[in-house]
């Protein structure tokens, strides 16, 4: 087929691909509701084999690599570099039913329709299932997608532990995997990477239309500012003459917040985490620190929005007579993401018969990372009230069955061309 052609939508079972859905929704459901699959956890492990089983059924060659990426391929009659799809089977805690499950059982649904109704592809065809992206048992994320890339860190499975102190080493072991082989998940036979996902933020709802392509992920920092003043009896000591540190990271939290709204989107800077010393009921904070996570997807305006956050605490520091240090905890530049890829999603989309909206992704994925090895595209479907992260997460059925069959045309037209 040429770039030219007129694509027709490629058909899938949306029935099957809504209840696989849901029966993934189950692994890791918590008593309270959303769901908790941490990496290497039963939860987890129960869910990569429901997805291995859909893969065998759908007759393709199955594979669990060293690190606990779940593979099913279709071997192209021509070889090559491989097309991929697929997307994360972690969840944060308390998530949803679809950040990281949709693009996982999406793109087996997308697979297993092509191998049904075209037979065997040209190229080399697989979905993933990859182990891990969020970062919630671990002090680590995107491990699957890095170990793919070659991006894991020498004694990074000794050293990062969760919050029972069990190593990432120890909990591979758990699961009958050996980090010392963790290296032999590297890929550099990938051609492409294509990942669907929820939008996780309103832009979509609000303004449509029902599909949109990512042309950039944010690049994210990650601040800690710890506010130095002076511990003193809450009782006693004269408000007038308190060098409150709480009070002083307070008027942070709101200028870091203003800093961004003036900026306007795609900027976001959220404190999400604080804590004092002393942390007594009576007594005046001495010390408060705070994390800020600050995102944008122009590299300039990034350092801008950054360059504010450190100018706007320094002067309420200032003023208050507090000592502010500001420490970067982690700098990811933002990545843009394939042309190339993003035009053969664009065709599957005016398929569809729908103008995709180009869009910025202001979330983390496992595509970003994947850029170091392979070209990537990304599609993206509504979050209804742009809720993620939570049980709510939720998109209508017709969005996820319209953004899987976009993932099937595109797949089509990137693995079966001739
Ligand atoms: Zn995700």
């Amino acid at each position: 087929m040429s770039a030219t052609t007129t694509r027709e939508l490629v058909e899938i079972d949306e029935r099957r691909l809504l209840r696989r859905l849901d029966d993934l929704a189950q692994r890791g459901a918590l008593a309270q509701g959303g769901i908790y699959r941490a990496l290497y956890s039963p939860a987890w492990s129960s869910a990569m084999e429901l997805v291995a089983g859909w893969l065998k059924e759908a007759g393709l060659f199955v594979r669990r690599d060293a690190v606990g990426n779940v593979w099913g391929r279709i071997e192209g009659s021509r070889g090559g570099r491989a097309i991929v799809t697929g997307s994360h089977i972690d969840t944060v805690r308390g998530g949803g039913a679809l950040d990281g499950a949709l693009g996982v059982v999406a793109g087996i649904e997308a697979v297993t329709s092509l191998w049904d109704r075209f037979g065997r592809s040209t190229r080399i065809l697989e979905c993933v299932a990859i182990c891990e992206e969020e970062g919630s048992r671990f002090n680590t994320n995107f491990w699957g997608a890095r170990a793919i890339a070659d991006r894991l860190e020498p004694g990074e499975a000794d050293r990062v532990r969760d919050a029972d102190g069990m190593t990432l080493a120890e909990a591979m072991r758990s699961v009958g995997l050996d980090p010392a082989t963790a290296a032999g998940a590297v890929r550099r036979d990938i051609d492409v990477f294509v990942e669907l996902h929820v939008e996780q933020g309103p832009i979509l709802e609000d303004h449509g239309p029902r599909l949109g392509v990512v042309t950039t992920i944010a690049g994210t920092a990650h601040l800690e500012v710890t506010v130095r003043g002076q511990p003193d009896h809450a009782g006693a000591m004269a408000m007038t003459r308190r060098r409150d540190a709480l009070l002083g990271a307070s008027a942070m939290t709101l200028a870091i917040a203003e800093t961004a709204v003036r900026m306007g989107h795609p900027a976001v800077a959220t404190v999400g985490t604080i804590a004092v010393e002393p942390a007594q009921v009576n007594v005046v904070p001495g010390i408060a620190r705070f994390t800020v996570d600050a995102r944008h997807t122009d590299p300039a305006r990034r350092t801008e929005l950054l360059t504010q956050i450190g100018d706007a605490c320094k002067a309420i520091a200032r003023e208050r007579k507090l000592d502010v240090e500001i420490r970067t905890l982690r700098d990811r530049p933002p990545v843009t993401l394939s042309p190339r890829i993003a035009d053969v999603l664009r065709r599957a989309c005016l398929a569809a018969g729908m103008e995709p909206r180009d869009m910025t992704s202001g979330a983390g994925h496992d595509a970003q990372v994947l850029t170091a090895a392979a070209n990537v595209g990304m599609l993206f479907v509504p979050s209804i009230g742009g809720r993620s992260h939570c049980p709510d997460e939720a998109t209508t059925a017709d969005d996820v069955v319209l953004g899987t069959r976009a993932l099937a045309t595109a797949l089509r037209e990137l693995a079966y061309q001739m």
